[in-house]
């Protein structure tokens, strides 16, 4: 009988439990991401990526130029953001995640994000976080922010703190609202995030000499990041390292 209600209670906090997040074919209970295995195989883990900015790699040995360890996306740039680990390639599928979650607020959404997010960073990288101190996120701009009333990445970073254990701090605001960035070259980016952030007062003296990480859900060009690890390095950070959820392979024309 408790087993019943227990289960009752479950099912209206996890609805996506019953059902595949994409397809909705039913699926049980114990199925990790709430993702069938059809659909599953669908997403493509990057596993092979550059150490650097993170793009997933077709042929490790002709694409990585090897004198400075970098992709041919990032061969030519001097990011200011020590790494980009991404999880998942950019893709029909799983672009539907962080849509969901961004134009529908799709909570558990966030949730599923940050639990593969979390697994594969300790499956693929189960060393970095013994050296990371502080886990923060993107801001949205506060005109953004009100028209949306959330922010996606802030909503992945909650729980992914929990999953990794590192405490999550609120270090950067957004205080020029700056136009959509989508359809941008590398370039016009940069220049449209030029000082686009600055860090928040209260967090200046937590900021020195740590370690952190910066949650985001897709990783373009690297502009946003590298904009945010500018700020966070004048103000006396150690490492920076951005987690996101997706990224493309590179391409050149995201590259003039
Ligand atoms: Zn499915
Ligand atoms: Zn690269």
């Amino acid at each position: 009988m408790l087993e019943k209600i227990w289960k009752k209670i479950l099912d209206i906090i996890y609805p996506q439990n019953l059902n595949c997040i994409f397809c909705d074919m039913p699926i049980s209970r114990n199925n990790r991401y709430s993702i069938c295995r059809t659909c599953l195989k669908k997403i493509i883990f990057i596993h092979n990526s550059c150490e650097y900015c993170g793009k997933p790699l077709i042929n490790t040995s002709l694409e990585v130029d090897k004198s400075v360890e970098k992709c041919p996306y990032c061969v030519d740039k001097r990011f200011l953001f020590d790494r980009n680990i991404s999880f998942i390639e950019y893709g029909d599928l799983s672009k539907k995640m962080v849509f969901k979650l961004k134009y529908s607020d799709k909570t558990y959404m966030a949730k599923i994000i940050a639990e593969i997010m979390a697994d594969s960073l300790l499956n693929i990288n189960p060393n970095l976080l013994g050296r990371m101190d502080i886990l923060t996120y993107v801001p949205l701009s506060q005109k953004r922010m009100e028209s949306r009333g959330f922010n996606q990445a802030q909503k992945i970073a909650k729980y992914l703190a929990g999953l990794i254990g590192l405490p999550l701090f609120d270090l950067v605001e957004r205080t020029k609202n700056t136009e959509k960035l989508h359809g941008l070259s590398s370039r016009e980016r940069r220049r449209v995030l030029k000082n686009a952030f600055t860090i928040r007062k209260e967090v200046r003296d937590l900021i020195v000499g740590k370690n952190i990480l910066i949650v985001d859900d897709v990783f373009t060009t690297g502009a946003t990041i590298d904009e945010i690890a500018k700020v966070l390095k004048l103000a006396g950070a150690g490492q920076v390292v951005s987690l996101t959820f997706l990224t493309g392979k590179y391409e050149k024309d995201i590259d003039k």
